[in-house]
């Protein structure tokens, strides 16, 4: 009789003691220095942030311990019967996927699909692929949404561009708790209809205190409520994601420009990512995601807001596909109280910069040392 082997449960490394090591000079770095939240200490964090960003392309993969993740899903051990089962469900698949791309009777759509379907089967992690393979990727999926329904779409691989690390501030003050972010991202983002998946919240709090404990986040009354204020929540692409360091497979890490993805394709949907995360920003597909044809955003990228499937994580990605080209998140463009700020931290110039420099800024669970990159502030 086999022992069935247990997954080792993830860690998360605890950070180092400050010790003047780091160079951040503010010793608010989260390396277990003192807090950090007044604005001149806000652009030491900038800068320090800035030299935290992982190495781009060109380091040796074998070298890079952000790959560890993926090394640990070669590594690990299973039981025989697991192995097998696992080889024989993928014979299987291909094998179905083979007969229908050989089949003379088959139409050469169909066929064109099972070639295609069988491809994205053995696709590799987006991370590691080449410029040119990252090209096919998306080519091969745009024409898989073709044969599948008719309709085509733009998926771009744009990488990050140089000198940029993105930021974003949030003004409690002008929040009035509308909600036209939520609905701007569900849009923008081709978030599932049926499960209405969301990754904004709108939280609200009782005037003189912000306690998340006691915060209403499904209000369905006139806004903004007497005596009550308004916090936005997402995906604050921490500087030191702790769900990024429990993933096994390595499918989710945070780009040179400082926005946290997940590669679909790659996501096996264990899920450890979301207990990881201590500001619930991630979602989780339970069913088959739904976007009706007529309102697919046809404009997309392949780390951000492309057709997920069913049993993958999800999140915001600060609009990879609009950021990318210099545009603002569909977020900061819906608000219609200005109450939203996004920008490259890197540019002096940038209003996020002067927000954090004239501006009273906090983030929450600073003691974490997550380090996100989204502050908090107040007129
Ligand atoms: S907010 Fe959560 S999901 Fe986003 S980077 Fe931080 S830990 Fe990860
Ligand atoms: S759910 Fe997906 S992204 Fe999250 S830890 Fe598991 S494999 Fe990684």
């Amino acid at each position: 009789m086999s022992t069935p082997l247990r997954r080792p449960l993830p860690v998360i490394q605890p950070r180092p003691a400050h010790d003047g090591s780091c160079g951040c000079g503010s010793g608010g770095c989260g390396c277990g220095g003192s807090g950090w939240s007044d604005a001149e200490a806000g652009l030491d964090r900038v800068r320090h942030l800035a030299a935290d960003v992982p190495p781009p392309d060109g380091v040796d993969p074998a070298e890079d311990p952000h790959l560890s993740g993926f090394r640990q899903l070669l590594e690990r051990q299973v039981d025989r019967r697991t192995a097998i089962g696992g080889i024989t469900a993928g014979l299987l698949a291909g094998l179905g996927l083979f007969q229908t791309a050989c089949n003379p009777i088959a139409s050469a759509e169909t066929r064109e699909k099972a070639v295609l379907d069988w491809q994205e089967y053995f696709q590799g992690n987006f991370r590691l692929m080449t410029d040119q393979e990252k090209v096919d990727t998306v080519r091969r999926l745009e024409r898989l949404h073709e044969l599948r329904t008719g309709q085509r779409v733009d998926i771009s691989p744009s990488d990050a561009r140089p000198g940029v690390l993105y930021g974003y501030a949030f003004n409690i003050s002008k929040c009035r708790g509308y909600m036209d972010c939520i609905r701007g991202c569900v849009k923008e983002n081709n978030q599932d209809r049926k499960s209405a998946i969301q990754y904004i919240r709108i939280h609200e709090h009782k005037k003189g205190q912000i306690d998340f404990g006691h915060a209403e986040d499904d209000f369905f009354h006139e806004v903004p409520a007497a005596g009550h204020f308004y916090i936005g929540t997402q995906c604050f692409h921490c500087q030191n994601p702790p769900c990024v360091d429990v993933c096994p497979v390595k499918a989710t890490w945070m780009e040179p420009d400082g926005i946290v993805v997940v590669d679909y394709n790659w996501c096996i949907g264990c899920r450890y990512c979301i207990a990881a995360c201590p500001y619930d920003a991630r979602r989780f597909n339970w069913s088959e995601p739904v976007v009706p044809a007529d309102e697919v955003n046809p404009h997309q990228h392949y780390l951000g807001n492309r057709l997920r499937k069913r049993g993958v994580v999800e999140k915001c990605t600060f609009c990879i596909q609009r950021s990318r080209e210099g545009r603002n998140p569909a977020c900061v463009e819906a608000c219609p109280t200005g109450a939203r700020i996004f920008g490259n931290l890197l540019d002096p110039d940038s209003e996020i910069r002067w927000v954090l420099a004239n501006k009273k800024v906090f983030r929450l669970k600073e003691d974490l040392g997550t380090e996100p990159k989204f502050w908090y502030y107040m007129d």
